[in-house]
């Protein structure tokens, strides 16, 4: 039985247009997701197969294959839910006094954040996270699906910036892609994410 399934999206494809089409989000969560969730599966059962006969001849390539597909399963599983069509035009509360306290301004984070997403060699994510270690907020790039991640960091905000993410909307135009998708930012849940990342701490010191 599969290890990993495609969640719901938590609305309509069509939520979140003009800014996102429902033709590219119906093709990234059905037809993108659903490809990494299959490879996630696949690298579990070949490593299962590998336990069996002890032949871990393979070892790289399914450990390799696992962490591209786990991760871009994880990073599309929180993107979905950083988005929608109810966005807020900035975060309030913890959130927004942690953005000051670690950015300056929630426009300075604006335009980190954005420099971090158009500043991405190839495909990638820009995330804003939570370090655990030094309890901070940093933001990071994420190159693929799954490299350049400080360890003891925990997703709070992720922007999809592969070529499938925005490419039959914007084309090439990255940062038009960019300004509208804060348009649909869900604060509220990047507010949870944050809450619940507090507690993440013990498990990273010493
Ligand atoms: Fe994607």
């Amino acid at each position: 039985m599969a290890i990993y399934s495609l969640p719901e999206l938590p609305y309509d494809y069509a939520a979140l247009e003009p800014h996102i089409s429902a033709r590219i989000m119906q093709l990234h969560h059905n037809k993108h997701h659903a490809a990494y969730v299959a490879g996630a599966n696949a690298a579990l059962e070949a490593l299962a197969a590998a336990r069996e006969t002890g032949d871990f001849a393979a070892i790289n390539l399914h450990e390799k294959n696992l962490a591209f597909h786990l991760g871009g399963h994880t990073n599309h599983s929180i993107f979905w839910q950083n988005m929608t069509p109810d966005g807020q035009e900035r975060p309030d509360g913890d959130l927004a006094a942690a953005i000051d306290e670690f950015f300056g301004s929630f426009e300075a984070f604006q335009g980190q954040f954005a420099a971090t997403a158009l500043g991405l060699q190839g495909s990638g994510w820009a995330v804003l996270a939570w370090d655990a270690l030094s309890r901070r907020l940093v933001t990071f790039q994420l190159t693929d699906q799954q490299g350049n991640i400080p360890v003891a960091t925990v997703p709070l905000l992720m922007l999809d910036m592969w070529e499938h993410a925005f490419y039959l909307d914007y084309l090439n135009v990255k940062g038009d892609y960019v300004k509208a998708w804060w348009n649909v930012v869900n604060w509220e849940d990047v507010a949870a994410r944050f809450a619940r990342a507090q507690n993440f701490h013990g498990l990273v010191t010493a």
